[in-house]
């Protein structure tokens, strides 16, 4: 059988593609109809196809690749772990020095009083983790019957059985049987889609009063936590009003629910700070990181917990563990990675200089004809598109058929731009220079354009009635 390389014709390497791998979240039949795009290479924030196109990576890979591709940095730790230690567990009386040192290095960046790690391969894990380990802990006091997790429609948490139950996806909640029980649902604050004649503060408000209408509805010796993105990334990149996340906090300490933010994108620089958390204000007990931990370079999540609760779980055995937790490549890969996000002033420079930059220029698209509504948080930006600017309306036709005409247009345009239903979504690699911005923000502005021909061509610029 031939070997099969960067070399072999672009048609050859689709077909074998379509043969043989399943895509995750993907219609193969229609991508096998289309080829899948092959990525050969990357460096900085850019990736190369087997057509030798040069790709700007406005989406960091899958949100996660803030260090930007190409460091040999993290290549050569990954090649001297591997030779000295590959692999080793922590489950029986062992332990490892590429996982002590990144949990010391966790526990120092993290704020509060988050000092414990518990390590899994994944953003998905660490939330199934987060689910056993409130549990636990509220059964270790004494309190067993608080189970319940309140989280928001259309949050993304991952998509094993448990963090998809977590999420609020709909297309995911229909297939498989989830979600699982004891998982409630409230409202996002998507204030441009949702808000009807509500100002963004009220809206704000009204949609954080929901989490204290489900605790007093479900019962306060019911609700075990409370979980949610700092900035909903897979949902759309949706920016909750001022007014939502102080009244959070105020519900969470009240009815004293644990507050888990999951940081998995917002972690690592993505919002100008370290962690979401720091931007907006919130004091999680729990944090969920992964992505942007090793930059993407290795598969590792993590749930990054209160001294109070690592100190009650610590006093039972939590019959709870993947092989990979505190795998010791990857714990030397992201340990290497915040190193040098640290180091070179990746996140600083990234939340000074980068941040307002792009801001000024991604809500600049304002004055674009399809534009509704440009949010951003540090390094993380979306667009509503829409028929009219004036009624914030959603387009006649099925959701997500202008957005997949504008993500064709980018891909023409050689940007990676994701779109989520008619939303437009970007999340560079925080080593993004002024100029690429400006590169970013030209293929951008040129892909809308030529969406607001295509859909006014095929009659689309229709709003919902
Ligand atoms: C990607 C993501 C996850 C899941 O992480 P995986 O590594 O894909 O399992 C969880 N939460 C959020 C907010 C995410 O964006």
């Amino acid at each position: 059988m031939a070997t099969i390389t960067n070399h072999m014709p672009t048609a050859e390497l689709q077909a074998l593609d379509a043969a043989h791998h399943i895509h995750p979240f993907s219609h193969q039949a229609e991508l096998a109809e289309k080829g899948a795009r092959v990525i050969t290479r990357a460096d900085g924030i850019y990736l190369t196809d087997s057509e030798g196109e040069t790709i700007l990576d406005g989406m960091a890979g899958l949100w996660c690749v803030n260090i930007g591709y190409g460091r040999k940095e993290l290549a050569d730790v990954a090649a001297r772990q591997m030779t000295e230690l590959p692999y080793y567990n922590s489950f029986f009386q062992t332990t490892h020095v590429p996982v002590i040192a990144l949990s010391q290095r966790l526990a120092d960046l993290a704020p509060g009083d988050l000092n414990h790690v518990f390590y899994a391969g994944s953003g998905s894990e660490a939330n199934d983790t987060n689910i056993r380990m409130v549990r636990t802990y509220w059964a270790e006091k004494g309190k067993p019957t608080k189970t319940t997790i309140i989280s928001r429609k259309n949050a993304y948490h991952g998509s094993t059985v448990g963090a998809a139950s977590l999420g609020g996806m709909a297309g995911m909640h229909a297939q498989g049987g989830i979600p699982i029980p004891d998982i409630h649902h409230i409202d996002q604050p998507n204030w441009w889609a949702e808000g009807g004649d509500a100002t963004p503060e009220d809206f704000g408000l009204e949609r954080a009063q929901q989490l204290e209408q489900a605790i007093l509805e479900l019962g306060e010796d019911k609700v075990a936590a409370f979980i949610a993105e700092p900035v909903q990334g897979a949902g759309g990149v949706i920016v909750a009003p001022d007014s939502y996340w102080p009244e959070i906090q105020r519900i969470c300490d009240k009815y004293e629910i644990l507050l888990i933010a999951d940081e998995v994108i917002c972690g690592f620089g993505r919002t100008g700070n370290w962690f979401g958390s720091q931007t907006l204000g919130i004091r999680p007990d729990i944090m969920t990181v992964a992505k942007g931990l090793s930059s993407g370079y290795m598969p590792i999540g993590a749930s990054i917990v209160s001294d109070e609760i690592a100190e009650v779980i610590g006093n039972c055995e939590f019959n709870h563990g993947y092989t990979y937790s505190g795998h010791p490549v990857a714990c030397a890969v992201a340990l290497e990675n915040l190193r040098l996000l640290e180091e070179e002033g990746i996140v600083d420079r990234a939340g000074r200089e980068i941040a307002p930059y792009l801001k000024e220029k991604w809500e600049g698209l304002l004055d674009h004809p399809l534009v509704g509504e440009a949010k951003i948080v540090g390094l993380m930006g979306s667009v509503a598109l829409t028929p009219d600017k004036a009624s914030r309306a959603a387009f006649a036709s099925d959701p997500g058929t202008i957005g997949y005409i504008c993500r064709d247009r980018c891909f023409a345009n050689n940007l990676v731009m994701r779109h989520v239903g008619d939303r437009m979504i970007i999340c560079p690699p925080l080593v993004i220079t002024k100029a690429e911005v400006d590169l970013l923000i030209e293929r951008a502005r040129k892909s809308l354009d030529e969406t607001l021909e295509k859909a006014t061509a095929d009659g689309l610029m229709v709003a919902a009635s």
